[in-house]
């Protein structure tokens, strides 16, 4: 009897099963199309987008190259997120992640999380990586695990489309304090 094979989610790390019309997830689908998961070079496989690899092929285990069944259609990429080294830390020694808004001089907002702020800080400072548009920090937020950094970074680039003016609240709000701690940017 011909059986047909149940289809999972084609993110790396995730064994949903998902309708044969779909390659991922709603979950890891809404994750692709706001630009925060892409393929792993290595595999084909969905990961996060700040990691150059998927955590399998990171670490160096075997898999399988996975191939979608559905064509892919583009992914809109609103966001500007590059893959960092600075954030590989943060896959095997979870401790301590910064959640960053940037602010490019063409106005345009960058969030993203990072285990090393100054380090990350310091990539964006390179010539070529965001094309001479000098980055500034909005606002910072601290938490403890790499869940709630995904979460909290997602959530505010979900906000940054909905509801921008909250988030230039928030900024102005995050600016307020460190003004008052007599913190100024340069
Ligand atoms: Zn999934
Ligand atoms: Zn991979």
């Amino acid at each position: 009897m011909w059986r047909k094979r149940r289809k999972t989610c084609g993110h790396y790390d995730c064994k949903k099963r998902i309708r044969d019309d779909e390659f991922l997830c709603p979950e890891h689908y809404q994750g692709w199309i706001d630009g925060l998961i892409d393929r792993c070079p290595n595999c084909g496989r969905f990961k996060d987008v700040m990691y150059r690899l998927c955590l399998d092929c990171y670490v160096g285990r075997q898999v399988a190259p996975w191939e979608p069944s559905v064509p892919i259609p583009e992914p809109k990429q609103r966001y500007r997120t590059e893959y960092s080294e600075a954030w590989i830390d943060g896959y095997l020694r979870p401790d301590r992640f910064f959640i960053y808004i940037l602010e490019f001089d063409d106005d345009e907002l960058c969030v993203g999380h990072t285990t090393d702020i100054r380090k990350r800080l310091a990539e964006y400072e390179k010539p070529g990586l965001t094309r001479g548009r000098s980055p500034e920090l909005q606002y910072l937020q601290i938490v403890a695990t790499e869940r709630a950094a995904e979460l909290r970074e997602a959530e505010l680039k979900r906000l940054i489309e909905s509801n921008p003016q909250q988030i230039r609240l928030m900024i102005n709000d995050f600016r307020g304090h460190m003004g008052g701690l007599g913190l100024k940017q340069d």
